[in-house]
This record gives C-alpha cells, structure tokens and sequence, in this order.
C-alpha cells in the first residue's frame, strides 16, 4: 500500500506530465477514484463570466453528460461548496436541502458525497467531487486527502485558465484576440513589440515546445550535442580513472551506455521526426522517463532518474549553445521568460529591447529596478504566463498596470499607440526642465539624486539633471565579474563615475551582496537569504573585502571637490556602524601613508531594518547622514519578501506602519541636525516623492528615468500642500485608503498625469 504522501505526489505528477488540460482532467478523476477506493469522482469548473459550472470530467457516472452538463452557480451541492469555501461531507446526498438532481447524470444510486473546493488566490475554480454507494460519512483522512489534493491541483487549473486552455476547453471563447494576462507593474510605460522567450542556460523547464524549422538540421544539431556529450564523459572518465574507485567510475559507463541505448535518443529522434525541434523533443522525452524513474518502487532505479536528468541536461546544454551563436533579438525586442535575469536584460542590444515580461519576480527584484532605470517598460510576477506560446509573438506590454495583451487585435494596438505617443511627448516636455532646480511653489528645495549601478547611467543621468549620485550600487560592477575587482579596477571605476559627476556628491554603497544578489564567485546558499548574510554582515566579516573597497573609493576621490559620502547597507546594530567606522578610519591612514591627499568622507547608515528604525536617534548621532533603503524596509516592516510574486500584493509602499517608520527616520535626523534622505523606489513614485518631501526629506534619490516626473511635480506644488496631505494621510489605516487620497489630491491640483488610473487606454 502506498502513502498518502506518496499518491498525493503522484496523483500530482501525472497530472502536471499530462500532454493536454483535458487529459490532466481525465488523469485526475482516475487516480483520485483509484486513490480513494470511491466508484465516482468528478471534476466541475467555473466558467468565468458565465455563471455556471461545467461538469468538466468524470468516471462513475454518465459519459455522455461530461463536457456537456452545467449547474447554475449558486445551485445544488456543489453550488454549497463553492459558496461555503470549505469541503461538504455527507452521508446521504440525495436529503441534503441543497441537493439538486439533474437526471443527465445518472447519480441516483450513489448516497456519500465528498466535496472539495479548488482554490486559487481566494478564488473558487471548481469543486472535486467523490461519491459511493454506500451510506456513510467519508472519514477525516480522506476528506484532508481530498482537500491537500485539491489545493495543489488549483494551481493547474488556474494555469490552463490563464493560457487559454480552459477557455477552449468549455468552447466558451475561440477568439483569443487580446488575451489579457495579468502581472504587476515593474517598470512604467507601453511597449508594443515582439516576444523572444529566452531561459536560463540548461533548464528544461523553460524549453519552449516548438515546430522544427527542418527536421534535418534538427536532427543534425541533435546528434552533434549527444556526440559532444559523450566526449566529454569519455573525457572525463578518463581523467578520474586513476582516481575514483571503480564503483564511481561505472556511473559513467551508465551514462555512455544510456547515449548508446536508444531508449532515450531513439525517442527524441522519433519526436523530432515527427515535427518537433530538437530542445523540446529532448525535454519532452527527458520528462517521460523521468517521471516513469520517479515512480518506480525500487529505491536504486529511483535515483537513476537523476542521473537521466544530468544526461539530459548535459545535451541540452550543447544544443543551447549551439543555438546562442544564432540568438537573434528583432528590433522591438520583448524579452519574455520563467525568470529575467540582470544579465538577460544587459545582452540584449539597448536600441532593440523594448520591454521586459517575466513570470517570476515582483516591483522591487533587481531586475526590475534596472528596467526602470533603463526606461524600459517591465511587467514581473505574470505567474500565468504561457511563456511557451508566445515566442515570435505581437505583445504588448502595459508597465503602468503591470498586463500584457497577447494577440493584440488592430483596435487595442491603435489605442496603446495613442498612450505611447502621449507618454513621448510629456518625456519632451520634461527634458526642458533639466537646468531647473527641484524647487517648489513655495520656495522649498529639494535635491534630486540619482540611483546608480551601470556605467551606461552616467550619461543618461547628467542628461536627465540629477545633481549627484545617491546610491551607487557597487555589487552590479562585482556581479560582471568572474571574481573579485581588484583595489585598482575598483579606483578606476568609481574614479569615472566621479569625475563625470564632479563636483556633484557621490555616495558611494559599500558591497552590498546576499538576498537575491549573489556573486557567481562567491556563493551565499542559504535557507533564508534576507535574513541571513547580507550588506554589511558580509564585508564586517571579510574587511579585507571592506577594506580594499574603502580604500578605492578613497583614492577615486583624491583630488576632486565633490564630497565623498560612503554609505553602508543593512545596519541592525550600532555596534557595526563603529566597526565599519574603524575600518574607514583604517583605510584612510593607509591611503594617506601610501601619499594621497584624501579629504575625510562622509559616512552614513542606510535605515532598511525595523532595528534601525527604532536607533535612528542614535545612529544619526554618530554618523553623517542617514538614508533610507525604503526597498528593503518595506520587506522587512512589512515581513514579505520583495521578490514573491504571490505575496506581491501585501508589498504595500504606502502601508501606515512604513510611512510612520519613514516620519520617524526623518525627525530622528532633524533632531541631530544630520542629512536625511532616501534612495529606495518609493523616493522615485509621485505620491512617494510628496509625502517624503513633506516629511522633511532633503534628498530624494532614484533612477534617471523618474526624476524628471519627480521635478514637475515638486514643482508644481507646495510644501505646505504637501503638509496638509501628509497630515491627513498618517491619520489613515489603510494603504488602499492612503494611495486613492493621494490620487485624488493629485488630480485634483492639476497633475493627473503621473496618476496611472488617468492614462488609461480609450
Ligand atoms: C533599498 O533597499 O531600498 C535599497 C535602496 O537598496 P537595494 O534596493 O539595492 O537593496
Ligand atoms: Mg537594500
């Protein structure tokens, strides 16, 4: 007898292997029938926006009525269920009040009802059925299997929902023009353009399944890759064979053996000859034995299906490579996948790449910071995403509402070509303030920085008219790298981001690696990245990593006017601010002795933990400024994680707690009469910008790409406008509550157009 745990699994499996939604359908009710030891088991979905459900599989019943029947929602016992949320248990169905007898179904004989609702994000997408003969109660173990079930198979319904199979399954909708997928926002504007999938070197998952353009080069390409592959085993067990025991060393005979074998080859040439390129036939057939390893009973076989997985992903490699050398990116690149990467984004052309999809990620992930430093248009977390179907497909991409429209018709293209060109020509308007100051109606000033991490910002930022570098990232330059920049390479660099700003103030942030930034040189595995060895904790316990940055940044500033602000990132605790200042004051002597004449830099702390808001007093006193890092104290006020997209919507920006945390930071530092300012996303947002003005920030920091949206509006305000909202805002309990105030008070003095909801298409 199988586990629990262990049919869960596979019930799971053989449901996400299915070729087609309706056969998963199929595969479900089989094997939750079998599973359960019950004589019916049914599947209804909802139909959205038809009010009803469909009885979409079934076994036990009457064939014919599957895919036919419907129930009104609200109606009968699976009505009950949907509306209750919950899982309904009878003994006898047929006396429940709410019982409703469709004589299509042919479900007189049976007595227990088990019902299971299917949800997805608070949502109801059907009802799993179980029924039997026998009058009783289902009992507790099987109800809580039914509803584990159910709950990890709602997410392949809501995927088929999303993709559009649903839609074609229930016949409901053929034209699937303007499909609409929902993501959130990552970087504003519209990109209409084309969709090119790319993934990550060697994953299978994210191999599209696509036609062969030629089955011959197809085939070719195929049989280069395993031929490659099997060199470099040979190679490899040759090198080893002196020193491995012998036992180790037959893996590799496996391995030659399970190239030569056809089972596996002989398969992915049969499929390519059938049609299939030579990637996906190789996935798809990798996935089959895989999950025909993965259930075999005998532990040993088991594991072989790792060692089918290697394989496969060893000639995938090869074929991918292959492939590389030909990437080719159109003109009005949409750069579509699993996950975007910094480094996906940076090997596209800058001129051809138009926008960025990606089905992982939310607002803040790196990626899509650097979108909106790029100005390009970003939608990140389209957990639906049919990233399969789209390569080489029309999309377009709405960064202010986070959507994108697959299978654009000509009437949505023509409205979004009217948003574009509006957005263009207010970019135009705004270049001509680049000369002004950042002052506002009544007289206040504020300074507008730039957030920094790619050489390629330099110019984009002095056009743009920041007057001086708030957060330079020193970890994207470490990222590019394949170890770590020498003292020298270090000096260079930051030596040309301040001569270009000279003599604007630069702030340099110490390195700042760990959470989701990782160094391919220098792994951090770890089961809970955020809160483990991050920013500062990391170079505190390597100071000669500290160091040598400490010193480059020292020398880079030797000689010029513009101040040196060194900034560290993810203070908890005093006690670290004192030794990272013992550090500075170390690097300094030595850079002195070593001749150059160096002024003393300016520190400051980056406010990003709850810890840090609660000592900002403190750490004001014994530092030069404080700068909030509004990205990450949002995270952790707030105790969701920047990067999840299924947690994205409790990422409040103008949650009550982080704006009051934010009024603390500020009057902490006003108190000591020290720098306040804040290069977090927020300080880059229209709403963010007034409230923090208001709140007596004098530096607001943030990507080129808004500050120019940020200085029209500052100047086309008041302060004690600005005062009066912020007011009004901290009285309010609710961040939903707090951003519509905002809106409206926005709209309502004239400045609409950096309000979102006010640009949407006709
Ligand atoms: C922040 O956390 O707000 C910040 C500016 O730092 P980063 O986004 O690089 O973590
Ligand atoms: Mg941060």
């Amino acid at each position: 007898m199988l586990s629990q745990l262990h049919q869960l699994r596979e019930i799971v499996q053989d449901v996400s292997a299915a070729p087609t939604f309706h056969k998963a359908l199929e595969v479900m009710v089989r094997e939750v029938r079998i599973a359960l030891g019950t004589e019916v088991c049914s599947v209804y979905l909802r139909m959205p926006g038809r009010g009803q459900y469909l009885f979409a599989a079934n076994e036990g019943l009457n064939p014919d009525a599957v895919g036919r029947a419907t129930i009104d929602e609200g109606v009968g016992l699976v009505g009950l269920v949907s509306e209750r949320a919950e899982p309904v248990n009878l003994e006898a169905a047929s006396q429940h009040p709410r019982y409703f007898h469709m004589p299509e179904m042919g479900e007189e004989p049976f007595n227990a009802f088990l019902g299971a609702p299917i949800i997805h994000h608070r949502e109801v997408l059907g009802v799993l059925v179980v029924q039997q003969r026998e009058k009783r109660r289902f009992d507790e173990s099987e109800e809580a299997f039914l509803l584990t079930l159910s709950a990890q198979l709602a997410a392949v319904i809501a995927h088929a929902e999303a993709v559009g199979d649903m839609a074609n399954f229930v016949n409901a909708n053929d034209d699937r023009e303007d499909l609409k997928i929902q993501g959130i926002a990552g970087s504003p504007g519209i990109a209409l353009g084309v969709a090119t999938v790319v993934h990550p070197a060697a994953s299978l998952d994210g191999v599209p399944d696509k036609e062969a353009e030629s089955v011959t080069v197809e085939l070719m390409v195929f049989d280069r890759a395993v031929e490659s592959v099997r060199n470099d085993i040979r190679r490899i067990s040759d090198q080893f064979a002196q020193s491995l025991p012998r036992e180790e060393l037959a893996l590799f005979d496996v391995y030659l053996h399970m190239l030569d074998d056809d089972a596996i080859t002989g398969d992915v040439r049969q499929r390519i000859r059938r049609g299939e390129w030579a990637q996906g036939a190789l996935k798809n057939v990798i996935r089959e034995h895989l999950s025909r390893f993965k259930r075999m009973e005998d532990a040993y076989l088991r594991e072989r299906a790792t060692d089918v997985e290697d394989l496969g992903l060893r000639v995938l490699a090869y074929l991918q490579d292959i492939r590389t050398h030909k990437a080719h990116f159109p003109p009005d690149t949409v750069l579509v996948g699993e996950e975007i990467t910094p480094s996906m984004l940076t090997n596209v052309p800058a001129e051809r790449l138009k926008g960025v999809v990606s089905k992982r990620g939310a607002v803040n992930s790196h990626v899509a910071i650097l979108a909106r430093a790029l100005d390009i248009p970003a939608v990140m977390g389209v957990v639906d995403l049919p990233t399969h179907q789209l390569d080489g497909q029309p999309l377009i991409v709405d960064g202010h509402y986070g959507e994108v429209y697959a299978n654009p018709s000509a009437k949505l293209t023509a409205e979004y070509q009217t948003v574009l060109a509006e957005d263009r020509e207010f970019a135009e308007e705004l270049n001509e303030l680049r000369g002004l100051p950042c002052i506002t109606l009544d007289g206040h000033r504020v300074l507008l920085w730039v957030n920094i991490g790619l050489t390629r910002d330099i110019s984009r930022s002095l056009d743009r008219g920041a007057e001086g570098i708030g957060l330079f990232r020193t970890e994207v330059p470490f990222m590019a790298q394949d170890r770590f920049p020498t003292e020298e390479e270090q000096r260079r660099l930051y030596r040309s981001h301040m001569e270009a700003f000279e003599p604007r103030p630069v702030t340099m942030r110490t390195l700042d690696v760990g959470g989701d930034k990782a160094l391919s040189y220098f792994p951090i595995a770890e089961d809970n990245p955020f809160l483990g060895w991050r920013g500062i904790r990391v170079t505190l316990d390597h100071p000669e990593i500290f160091l040598a940055q400490a010193r480059a940044m020292l020398k880079a500033n030797a000689g010029l006017q513009g101040v040196l602000r060194i900034m560290l990132p993810m203070v908890s605790s005093i006690s670290e601010v004192e030794e990272a200042q013992r550090l500075v004051g170390q690097a300094h002597r030595e850079v002195t002795e070593e001749g150059f004449e160096v002024k003393d830099p300016l520190v400051g702390v980056m406010v990003e933990v709850p810890s840090a808001v609660y000592q900002a007093r403190e750490l004001a006193r014994r530092v030069d400024f404080l700068a909030v890092g509004s990205n990450d104290l949002t995270q952790y006020m707030l105790a969701v994680d920047r990067n999840n997209s299924r947690v994205a919507d409790l990422y409040r920006d103008f949650h009550p707690a982080v704006l009051r945390a934010l009024r603390e930071v500020a009057r902490n530092a006003q108190a000591e009469r020290k720098g306040v300012g804040i290069c977090g996303e927020l300080a880059g947002t229209p709403i963010g910008a007034v409230l923090l003005m208001a709140m007596g920030y004098q530096v607001l920091s943030m990507n080129a790409t808004n500050l120019p949206k940020v200085k029209w509006l500052l100047r086309n305000i008041k302060r004690t406008d600005a005062r009066r909202m912020l007011a009004r805002v901290l009285k309010m309990e609710r961040a939903e509550e707090i951003r519509q105030y905002m809106e409206g008070q926005l709209i309502d003095a004239g400045l609409g157009r950096l309000v979102p909801s006010h640009h949407e298409p006709a």
